[in-house]
């Protein structure tokens, strides 16, 4: 039978079965098209790296022996359409079976039924062998439970895998958890070595998308390419981390500073979610870094890593397929408003968000309390609606993949899905950005001001978010100590919070 088995630009796992075994009637297939890059605006960034992940790996394929046919983006075959490129290339290499790997995109899952269901070959659906979990491992854990808490699935998921386990009950070092120790500020020191970056020609593949007329965002410095687009690449990238980042990785998980975009991530979203590396190659790699150098690195580092790969990514991933496709348009807060323009330009007074959008813009990459505590803070704050976050969230950054992207977006950081996801929104003051980072220092607004026209906006805008939205949080325990502090407020105090959010929710762009 001859078989054509199509792979998507998520799916570049060199490790897949698939490719163990040469075979004259398997044909492999990929494209770049207008399609993917056209339903959301995406960062420059991001389209360079997949479609130079794209093209590395169908070489990689040819090199190995395996027959393969990929179309760029310009390809005068490419109808830049999924299922329109599938049918020609079936019909053209007289293909009698179709087979795809399961796609982590609900709006692909549908699409690639779909196309098999009005094929006249047999067609079949194999897993990534990416991830730990299967789709529907989460909705079984916690049927019957009321909560699904990420913690609990964590700890079962160490037990399961044997995964900083003393034995098959008992964490290493006594504790699950570490988080408390994962909140230092970053005052300049320890030294933080410089970020990698790879020297690459995108000149070609940026001419193409201008060809093709591929609307993107964002900005890219051809010389300084910051992402790896090759197995080899992820693999540098992941040593670079274990050998010279780990050692600090918790203690400043947490940390903002104007000067230093990276700190200590390890930026391997990108290699994770486009499958090049497995998060268990991620996962043994660092472990087996951390029992080597156990006298330097501290179990709060590795422990705090493990937990965002292990419990965090495979949580996220469980809930989006729990969920979808009503996730998607969940709008609990129901939050109506426009997104600032600042966040597609960067001009903003507020520094912490001008320094977290201009990094955005610059690198497509923010690390995750820039996202959360700042943009998300600012966006839910202002009661922003949900699809306009997701929309930007979904373009900017290089890891966004709708799976991941969505739930933290709409669930983690905008609390739309009514706490599915966290248990409370995540919304502060300026005390609390001011408490993990420096940006207030060069700010135009006076972080400790709760009033006039040079008090920091995030102060006023707290309040009225509890005040706008305390129908909403009647029953929920976690914001019950804020919701009384609110009741007791002078009305003097609470007007001015009111009276200024408003004319900042009305003109976000003049602040
Ligand atoms: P590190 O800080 O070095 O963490 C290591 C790894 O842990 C990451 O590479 C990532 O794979 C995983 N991880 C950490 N936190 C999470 C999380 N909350 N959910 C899932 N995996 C996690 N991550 C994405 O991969 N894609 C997204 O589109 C995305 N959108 C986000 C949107 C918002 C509003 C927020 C608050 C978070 C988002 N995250 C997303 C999670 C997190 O911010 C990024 O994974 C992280 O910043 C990537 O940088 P890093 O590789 O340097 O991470
Ligand atoms: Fe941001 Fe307010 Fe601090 Fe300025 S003062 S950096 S707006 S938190």
């Amino acid at each position: 039978k001859k078989t054509l088995r199509y792979i998507l630009g998520d799916q570049l796992n060199h490790n897949h079965s698939w490719f163990q075994e040469k075979n004259e009637n398997v044909i492999y297939f990929m494209a770049e098209t207008q399609q993917e890059t056209g339903y959301v605006r995406h960062h420059v960034q991001k389209v360079v790296a997949f479609f130079l992940s794209m093209r590395n790996f169908a070489s990689e394929l040819k090199e190995k022996g395996h027959q393969v046919i990929y179309y760029e983006i310009d390809d005068k075959n490419n109808e830049q359409d999924l299922p329109a490129n599938i049918k020609k290339i079936i019909e053209q290499e007289h293909i009698d079976h179709f087979e795809y790997l399961y796609p982590d995109e609900y709006r692909l899952d549908i699409k690639l039924k779909t196309i098999c269901n009005k094929l006249d070959i047999t067609s079949e659906a194999y897993d990534t062998e990416h991830f730990y979990t299967r789709r529907e491992d989460i909705e079984k854990f916690f049927e019957g439970k009321k909560e699904m808490t990420m913690e609990y699935f964590y700890r079962d998921m160490r037990k399961k895998h044997g995964i900083m386990m003393l034995n098959d009950k008992k964490p290493e070092g006594g504790e699950w958890n570490y988080d408390k120790s994962n909140r230092k500020k970053w005052t300049g020191k320890p030294e933080i070595p410089e970020a990698k970056t790879f020297d690459k020609d995108v000149s070609k593949v940026l001419k193409q998308l201008e060809t093709m007329d591929v609307k993107t965002m964002g900005r890219i410095d051809k010389d300084n390419f910051p992402w790896p687009t090759s197995r080899e690449e992820c693999l540098d990238v992941l040593d670079y981390f274990c050998e010279n980042l780990l050692v600090h990785f918790g203690d400043y998980e947490d940390a903002l500073h104007t000067d230093q975009k990276f700190l200590f991530h390890s930026r391997l979203s990108f290699a994770m979610n486009s499958k090049m590396l497995s998060p268990k190659e991620v996962i043994e790699t660092t472990l087996d870094y951390y029992y080597d150098h156990k006298e330097d690195i501290n179990i709060s580092q590795i422990e705090g890593f493990i937990r965002q790969i292990l419990g965090w990514r495979e949580f996220m991933r469980g809930i989006y397929w729990k969920e979808m496709p009503g996730y998607k348009s969940k709008n609990e807060l129901d939050n109506t408003n426009k997104l600032p323009d600042f966040y597609w330009t960067g001009e903003t007074d507020m520094n912490c968000l001008k320094h977290s959008v201009n990094q955005s813009l610059d690198d497509a990459y923010a690390h995750h309390i820039q996202r959360l505590m700042i943009l998300g803070n600012f966006a839910l704050l202002t009661m922003t609606d949900p699809d306009e976050v997701d929309a930007w969230y979904l373009g900017v950054y290089i890891d966004a993949i709708e799976w991941v992207e969505l739930t933290n977006t709409r669930g983690m950081s905008q609390f739309a899905d009514g706490g599915i996801v966290a248990t409370k929104p995540y919304v502060s003051s300026g005390s609390y950005i001011n408490k993990m980072g420096n940006y207030c220092k060069s700010c135009k607004y006076s972080v400790s001001k709760k009033e006039g026209d040079d008090a920091c906006p995030f102060n006023n805008l707290y309040w009225n978010f509890l005040y706008e939205k305390q129908e909403h949080f009647k029953g929920n325990m976690r914001m019950n100590m804020m919701m009384s502090l609110l009741k007791k407020m002078k009305k003097e105090t609470l007007d001015n919070h009111i009276n200024r959010s408003r004319e900042i929710i009305k003109n976000p762009d003049n602040f």
